[in-house]
């Protein structure tokens, strides 16, 4: 390969590469992703705009470089894989999402890998998850966790409809930081936004769903057996969750790593140079404006810019005003 070539090759590995969302219509969800975050959305039921996803269920859509302009993240995941490092594990690991549940997501529970493997396919991942608070109404609240011992006092209470019994209710305000493993009962409520990072699946198990119906007259359908298959029993909190609240200037706070995926909180007031450790990074903007320097260009950042930042770009600078939440794989 001549020098220019090498060196134009280079190049395009030193360049982030911007994403745009799908957008995925839920009973739940309300218009903020347009009001507060400029999305154009579908309806004013707009639950989850999927950021950076390679998910058969939402592909994101790269809009910079030119030269990738139009290919969805899984298409640029199997033809480039050069962008991602050398370990090239399929299907692409992670899924980063902004929710906004103006009511109540349903109860639910996700499987490990190996139980999404055995029984929703080879290719379904299990889904750990997190999620950081960005926004959240007066008297807001989740369920995370239960309050019970054993899988048969579960199925019992569930039977018996001692909801308030079983599910673990904790109220939240932006700034909050939950770690919701694999196996963890959980709801966001009403009025909250969040910015998730999980495993890439789309595998939920419903426990409870208020009785709600679709447009159609019908409940949705509740997987009873297959929740009891993968909840942990007892509940365990995760030290990991916690309120970020004071975080200083101008630094990078690391917020979990478990064995699928490190997170790390930016802020930026003026400037900051952050070395990148992970395969590759994935970046979101939840509050404020700024730019990215990478190998000399700058990039602007706004609310909800997301990015891939390939590998071999190993430190980038941050400045103006603004949040990332950073992710990379495990
Ligand atoms: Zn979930």
């Amino acid at each position: 390969m001549g020098k220019i070539e090498e060196s134009k090759m280079k190049g395009d590995f030193m360049q982030p590469i911007f994403l745009n969302p799908s957008l995925q219509e839920k009973i739940w969800g309300g218009d903020q992703l347009r009001t507060t975050f400029g999305l154009e959305i579908p309806s004013d039921r707009t639950g989850e705009a999927w950021l950076i996803s390679a998910h058969p269920h939402g592909l994101s859509t790269v809009t910079q470089p030119e030269a990738y302009q139009g290919m969805t993240l899984d298409e640029l995941y199997d033809q480039k894989p050069e962008l991602f490092g050398p370990d090239h594990p399929e299907p692409f690991p992670l899924l980063v999402k902004v929710i906004d549940a103006k009511e109540a997501l349903s109860v639910q529970v996700h499987p490990d890998d190996a139980y999404a493997r055995e029984h929703e396919g080879p290719q379904e991942l299990g889904k750990t998850e997190c999620w950081y608070v960005l926004s959240a109404q007066e008297d807001a609240s989740i369920i995370y966790g239960h309050q019970v011992t054993c899988a048969e006092e579960f199925r019992q209470a569930l039977e018996e409809e001692r909801f308030d019994q079983v599910f673990r209710e904790v109220p939240v305000q932006a700034g909050d930081f939950f770690d919701v493993p694999a196996g963890t009962i959980h709801a966001i409520g009403a009025g909250i936004t969040i910015l998730e990072i999980q495993q890439s699946s789309d595998t939920t198990y419903r426990v409870y769903d208020y009785g709600r119906v679709d447009d159609q007259g019908n409940p949705r359908e509740l997987h009873l057996q297959q929740s009891l298959d993968v909840t942990h029993f007892p509940h365990e909190d995760s030290p990991y969750s916690r309120s970020i609240q004071d975080q200083a200037p101008n630094s990078a706070e690391e917020l979990l790593t478990n064995p699928f995926f490190s997170v790390q909180k930016v802020d930026v007031d003026q400037s900051l140079t952050l070395d990148l450790t992970g395969p590759y990074t994935l970046g979101v903007v939840i509050d404020g404006k700024g730019q990215l320097e990478v190998a000399g260009n700058h990039y602007d950042l706004d609310l909800i810019t997301s990015f891939v930042l390939p590998h071999g770009i190993d430190s980038v600078t941050i400045t103006g005003q603004c949040s990332l939440l950073l992710t990379h794989p495990c």
